[in-house]
């Protein structure tokens, strides 16, 4: 377990999360792209976590690549419903949400948003309007750490969606949670 800083130093509070979608908000679907809400499975523990960093007052970002829409396989519209409907379960929940960050290209546009780059969480970062610093990256897949790294964060892989299966390849700057309750309850506690 990678629980310690890299220098050993004193960590600033987190008081921003920003959490990547498919395998760790919500179970990924064994094929094809998420369309509707009612496709929308949660992940063993998510709801407790966003619980946690709400009462906590832990703001929250999501920032997801959905090359789908960029390959023609789903329409933009159809992600937006998603997250309309995921913006409202939150806010019953009780999270302070930043935004729900996408990056809508193909992995051959070359754009600078799609994870492992780091657009969306610099995005998320600005629109938050707290210091680097005091966010943290969690994902299922290692991009989202490469993402989170690009732009000078802390990162976290949680061990849902691909993470027990990417988790051997993990960098020793990162944190690894079991799950988002362990990652909510860990976070939390720096706060
Ligand atoms: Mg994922
Ligand atoms: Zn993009």
């Amino acid at each position: 377990m990678n629980g310690v800083s890299p220098t050993g130093s004193r960590l600033a509070p987190i008081r921003h999360v920003i959490l990547d979608r498919d395998g760790v908000l919500n179970r990924e679907l064994e094929s094809g792209w998420l369309t509707d809400p009612e496709q929308w499975k949660w992940e063993d523990g998510a709801i407790a976590a966003l619980a946690i960093w709400s009462t906590h007052g832990t703001r929250i970002s999501v920032a997801t690549n959905q090359s789908g829409i960029g390959r023609g396989a789903v329409s933009r519209k159809a992600v937006d419903s998603v997250h309309a409907w995921l913006s409202n379960e939150m806010a019953s929940l009780g999270v302070e949400l930043v935004g729900i960050f996408v990056c809508p290209h193909a992995p051959d546009e070359s754009c600078d948003c799609r994870k492992p780059r780091p657009g969306l969480i610099r995005q998320a970062v600005e629109k938050s309007g707290i210091p680097a610093a005091e966010t943290i990256v969690i994902g299922d897949d290692l991009r989202d750490l490469a993402a989170g790294r690009a732009a000078g964060l802390r990162v976290a892989l949680v061990c849902t969606g691909k993470g027990p299966r990417v988790r051997d390849s993990l960098e020793a700057d990162a944190l690894l949670f079991r799950d988002l309750i362990e990652a909510a309850t860990r976070t939390v506690a720096r706060t």
